[in-house]
């Protein structure tokens, strides 16, 4: 699966290069105002980015929240449709990043309610082109069961999106149990996307130059709840759980050999037993793209395996304007790895037909 067809890489990349070389945009991308057609071994594909982000100001202003950026608004989605054209995105599974955990039971509700009705609507207008995660206020476990129920049935949203802690609490704390519960009932797919480390923050260790509460808490923060979903069980609990963890599931997968030799090394300090080991369960995590280089990529694919890598932007913040021909220009993957990355995975997790 993971083979030196590197060859056969390049020739496809060179086809797909020359087919749409007359537009500005990078490499690969459309001519200006047309609408990108990723094609691998011959044959059409259609893409998913999993990590595409949205927001509905309505909800935002019950607790006081600034929009962060134009782009996120959904009111009109042409410049977005637009990008997505350029770079050859199909469908993009919208998530909007939490901040309504702090709320109080109602305000939470209240908030929940207008976003995934929202998306509701706006995935509605354009089903060809847009799904959407579920939002679901988890500082109220019981209240984010019905959420996530009724963002699934009644909205038709595809999966649920969570941050990866709730005011401090870790996402294994056994009071979210009922919410693993219920996702896992459901069969859908959670998205967890970090949002820093409010801890290290306040102690100043992220100021200065490089944006490190980003940069490195971003994905220290997914580091953190993933290693906890492990270590203390909740993968266990609940087997049939379906994560996909932004950013390539942070640093987890750079060095999951460590969380492996952690059991041997202190075995003293392991407070519960795995039913595997720490790498095994990161085989059965889906992760995003966003790793930037190839090389990260093809370690990632080795970590997790292929098939658990979903297509990832980050839109409409610039890390990336090449995710496509990310996973079309790294060496070593099959036509069929890149075809599953691309969307085939994606679609069969969030339910889009080809
Ligand atoms: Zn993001």
């Amino acid at each position: 699966m993971l083979g030196d067809d590197s060859s056969l890489d390049r020739a496809l990349i060179m086809a797909d290069a020359a087919f749409y070389s007359c537009g500005g945009g990078g490499a690969g991308a459309a001519p200006l105002g047309r609408r990108r057609e990723v094609v691998v071994s011959g044959k059409r594909v259609k893409t998913v980015d999993v990590h595409a982000h949205c927001a509905v100001p309505a909800a935002m202003k019950l607790v006081g929240r600034a929009l962060e950026a134009e782009a996120l608004l959904m009111s009109n989605t042409a410049e977005r449709i637009r990008a997505m054209d350029e770079q050859g995105i199909d469908v993009e599974a919208l998530s909007i990043n939490p901040y309504w955990y702090a709320a109080e039971r109602d305000v939470a509700a209240e908030v929940i309610r207008i976003q995934n009705e929202t998306l509701a609507e706006i995935c509605a207008a354009q089903p060809d082109r847009f799904v959407a995660f579920a939002t679901v206020a988890l500082q109220h476990p019981a209240l984010a069961v019905e959420q996530a129920e009724q963002g699934v049935k009644r909205y038709g949203l595809r999966g649920v999106s969570l941050g990866g802690s709730i005011e401090g609490v870790e996402l294994s704390d056994p009071k979210f149990h009922p919410f693993w519960a219920k996702v896992e009932q459901l069969g859908v797919l959670v998205f967890i996307h970090p949002q820093g480390t409010a801890e290290l923050e306040r102690t100043g260790r992220l100021q200065g130059n490089g944006l490190l509460t980003n940069t490195i808490g971003n994905p220290l923060e997914t580091t953190i709840a993933l290693s906890h979903l492990i270590f203390e069980g909740t993968l266990d609990r609940f087997p049939g759980l379906k994560i996909c963890a932004a950013h390539g599931g942070g640093y987890l997968p750079s060095y999951a050999a460590r969380s492996d030799a952690v059991q041997t090394t202190f075995p003293q300090r392991m407070t519960g037993t795995l039913k595997k080991k720490p790498t095994e369960y990161v085989r059965q995590l889906y992760v995003d793209s966003i790793v930037f280089t190839p090389e990260a990529l093809r370690h990632l694919a080795a970590e997790t395996g292929p098939g658990q890598i979903l297509m990832g932007t980050d839109y409409p913040f610039p890390w990336t304007h090449t995710s496509v021909d990310h996973i079309l220009g790294t060496p070593g993957l099959s036509d069929a790895d890149k075809i599953a990355m691309l969307g085939g995975t994606a679609m069969g997790l969030l339910g889009i037909k080809a």
